[in-house]
């Protein structure tokens, strides 16, 4: 068992021992948010023939070489083309068509003019400027060419490709099934949300908090409910929990205090332990253990701890599951906002929100920084990192933001 590891060590043992969850097929219009289980590749075209762009005229541009303002080119209009039809007849030499937005480009012509670029009795009309070949044609394939690749395995299906999916005429799509998060809290202390305080007892909103974080994630939660800080009362909601879920997450009693039953319940459960505590603030006391192919994370009771190291280790794990294929966060240099008066020793992350001002991105930090404060992560949309080692840090300082949107 690893202990007291990097929060890298961390990430990188638990990623090694997941695989995504299976691929299903559903409608395209349910796929929105869902992760791509294969490549899209374009089978046509994208528009699927050469189309113009504007109202206007059709022609060779061949025949409007000498056009000029002074001395325009007279086309015979041979035909009209609306949008929707194709063009019956051939362009010849010194021949129109009058053709308008979408239609596609009639055989013979490889120029198009404007309207208001042109002057027309109906039956001709004239070209006041010399036209190159290609001039104002959309060609096909514009958009996406047949056989290029649309969308990848693994990414997020965003409205753009729900749109270049229907213009291929994909009706159903392979996405991953959405993975099932079981949800344990753990902890003498918790009521149910229903239920009304009395003396020494909390609400627990650990579990709340993470399922609308699973959910957000596109991922299900399943909230098992919460159980005392008995290792068999534990391990039997840990092995309830893989039964029912892809993986597990635990709150509470991961610590060294004497009610800290989840490491032990974690083994009576039958899984192996991967490692126990991360070099971080807050949520150093963190635990992940692996069962028949399965994960279990195991996190601090305390809510902003908790939801720090769901957002560090949590999301990648679960992104990995859902099979995303990227699924670090992105990284940029933020500058601190507001001093920062607690000194380092660990490596730190503070809960931040980041801000633009004249182009440069700021981290402000939102509310009190403690492992309790969960209001802190209202808004939070990024972690600023402080290098173990510092000392109380003064506005205007670097640190590297970790991105969670
Ligand atoms: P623990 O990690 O069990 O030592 O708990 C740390 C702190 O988090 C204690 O103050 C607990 O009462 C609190 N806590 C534990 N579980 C929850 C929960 N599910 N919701 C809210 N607070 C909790
Ligand atoms: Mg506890």
């Amino acid at each position: 068992m690893n202990f007291n590891i990097t929060l890298e060590e961390a990430q990188n043992l638990i990623l090694g021992r997941c695989q995504p969850v299976e691929t299903e097929y559903v409608d395209l219009n349910h796929a929105l948010g869902r992760i791509l289980g294969k490549d899209i590749r374009a089978k046509e075209n994208i528009p699927p023939f050469s189309r113009s762009p504007y109202d206007g005229y059709a022609f060779r541009a061949a025949d409007t070489l000498e056009a000029s303002k002074a001395n325009p080119v007279t086309l015979e209009i041979i035909e009209e083309v609306p949008a929707g039809y194709a063009a019956q007849k051939k362009i010849n030499i010194g021949q129109a068509v009058k053709i308008l937005t979408g239609a596609p480009i009639p055989e013979g012509a490889d120029a198009v003019t404007k309207y208001e670029e042109t002057k027309s009795n109906g039956t001709y009309v004239e070209i006041y400027t010399s036209c190159k070949s290609g001039e104002n044609i959309v060609p096909a394939g514009e958009d996406v060419a047949i056989d290029e690749v649309i969308a990848y395995k693994g990414t997020v299906i965003s409205p753009p490709v729900v749109g270049l999916m229907s213009a291929l005429g994909i009706t159903k799509v392979e996405v991953h099934k959405r993975p099932r998060i079981g949800i344990i809290s753990t902890g003498d202390e918790l009521l149910d949300i229903t239920e009304p305080l009395s003396p020494g007892k909390i609400r627990n909103s650990n579990a709340y908090a993470l399922a609308a974080y699973c959910k957000e994630l596109g991922a299900e939660p399943v909230i098992l409910g919460n159980v005392c800080d008995k290792t068999e009362e534990v391990a039997m909601f840990i092995n309830r929990g893989l039964a029912e879920a892809d993986m597990v997450i635990t709150t509470g009693g991961v610590s060294v205090g004497d009610y800290d039953v989840v490491g032990d319940a974690v083994k009576a459960a039958g899984a192996e332990t991967l490692f126990w505590k991360i070099e971080i603030k807050p949520g150093s006391p963190s635990l992940a253990a692996v069962k028949d192919g399965k994960l279990i994370l195991a996190l601090s009771g305390s809510p902003a701890a908790a939801m720090v190291i769901y957002q560090l280790v949590g999301i990648i794990l679960i992104k990995k599951l859902a099979g995303w294929s990227q699924v670090f966060h992105q990284q940029t240099e933020v500058i601190l906002k507001k001093d920062f008066r607690k000194a380092s020793p660990r490596r730190r992350f503070l809960r931040g929100k980041l801000v633009m001002e004249d182009g440069v991105a700021y981290v402000e930090t939102i509310g009190g920084q403690g492992n309790g404060v969960l209001r802190s992560l209202i808004g939070c949309d990024i972690l600023a990192e402080i290098p173990a080692g510092s000392g109380p840090l003064k506005a205007g300082e670097k640190l590297t933001g970790y991105l969670l949107y």
